[in-house]
């Protein structure tokens, strides 16, 4: 595969070389594309990274698959070495969307397209396109879900029977990964009217997104700031009846928090029921709790779709033309507004398990039983 970048005329240095490609074998057997995943620890990138790798094989295509433990020099490093050893397109979901920029100018100098894949990588002109889930709506689905699972709206969005006041917390993700702003200003702004006509209190004071974040999305950082806030500002015997969570690790590492400190074990429980925590993802051990009545809910984004459109895009790409974008004004990365794919998402309670994951084969009800 490496016989891509030769003899070609650079393309604006966009690294969008697809346009000019057309002396290079487009065989996919001759050509291989670089993966970089940033971490094995969430399974829903496991799962995103096998997804990219097998769509991409089943096309035809040679894949380098390569997970960065979390760890930003380790990223990279993995993309470097796909560069120099003849990456014809790169699928890149970022750890920190803005610490890429040397590599990315490689690619572009090699005239290898880049796919920012989930998360947009910011601060350089050499990403050609983005493939992700509409992640402001994943906020809004999220501070809905939250004031369903207090009764303040039923499902259907009309006006549910409980009128508070309720007392909430709010966590955000990782502020060096794009989405993290996106996911917090989409449920803030759902939110905002209840907290603005005192239904909901954010009893700890912590409202900012700074405040709010949980650095590379960490299980055990979110335990940690749950518990200092309940002793920080639930001392006096005042309970926390909702968690704004952006992720189902983070949700975890709260209900964990929350169940040491004698809340639960369940949203049912008394005389302390725990209070009712949001997700993201439809990580397996966090559908389990949602099925046990634990987790109120979560956010199901198929991460089988969106390999399937990195491929699409990757295929264009590699075939000469624009892979087709749904959005082409909303992820400006400080350079440029990227021109982007866009696929729904879904809001699970328990009682949609059924049908949004196991009947769509995501998860099977045994996994479900068992949580893993
Ligand atoms: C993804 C989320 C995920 C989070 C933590 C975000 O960039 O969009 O799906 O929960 O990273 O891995």
């Amino acid at each position: 595969g490496a016989a891509l970048a030769v003899g070609l005329t650079a393309c604006g240095g966009s690294g969008a070389g697809g346009g000019s490609n057309d002396t290079a074998s487009s065989d996919p057997a001759d050509l291989t594309i670089g993966v970089s995943m940033p971490t094995q620890t969430s399974e829903r990138w496991i799962a995103d990274g096998e997804a990219v790798q097998s769509q991409l094989e089943d096309a035809g295509y040679e894949v380098d698959l390569q997970f960065a433990n979390d760890d930003i020099p380790t990223q990279g490093q993995q993309i470097d070495q796909m560069i120099t050893e003849g990456a014809d397109l790169l699928v890149v979901a970022a750890i920190d969307g803005t610490a890429l920029s040397s590599q990315l100018q490689a690619a572009a100098d090699a005239d290898i397209p880049v796919i920012s894949y989930d998360r947009l990588i910011r601060d350089t002109e050499n990403v050609d396109f983005y493939v992700s889930f509409d992640n402001y709506k994943v906020g809004v689905a999220q501070g809905t879900a939250l004031l369903v699972g207090l009764g303040i709206l039923n499902k259907d969005g009309s006006q549910g029977t409980a009128t508070g006041p309720f007392n909430i917390e709010l966590f955000a993700g990782s502020l060096d990964d794009n989405n993290a702003a996106f996911f917090f200003n989409g449920a803030f702004d759902t939110l905002k009217p209840f907290i603005d006509d005192g239904t909901l209190v954010v009893k700890s004071g912590q409202t900012s997104i700074e405040q709010a974040a949980t650095l590379r999305w960490a299980q055990e950082t979110a335990q940690k700031r749950m518990e200092d806030l309940l002793t920080g500002s639930y001392n006096d015997g005042t309970k926390v009846n909702g968690v704004l969570s952006p992720y189902d690790g983070i949700s975890r590492g709260i209900i964990t928090a929350l169940q040491n400190a004698g809340y639960g074990p369940n949203l049912t429980s008394t005389p302390t029921p725990l209070p009712v925590v949001t997700g993201q993802d439809a990580e397996i051990a966090s559908v389990k709790l949602i099925n046990d009545g634990v987790q109120s809910s979560t956010i199901f984004k198929d991460t089988r779709t969106l390999a399937a459109q990195a491929v699409t895009a990757a295929q264009a790409f590699l075939e000469g033309n624009e892979p087709e974008a749904n959005d082409t004004e909303t992820y400006d990365n400080g350079v440029k507004v990227v021109p982007s794919y866009l696929l729904p998402i879904e809001t699970v309670y328990k009682d949609d398990i059924q049908s949004v994951l196991i009947d769509s084969g995501y998860w099977t009800a045994d996994e479900v039983a068992k949580g893993q």
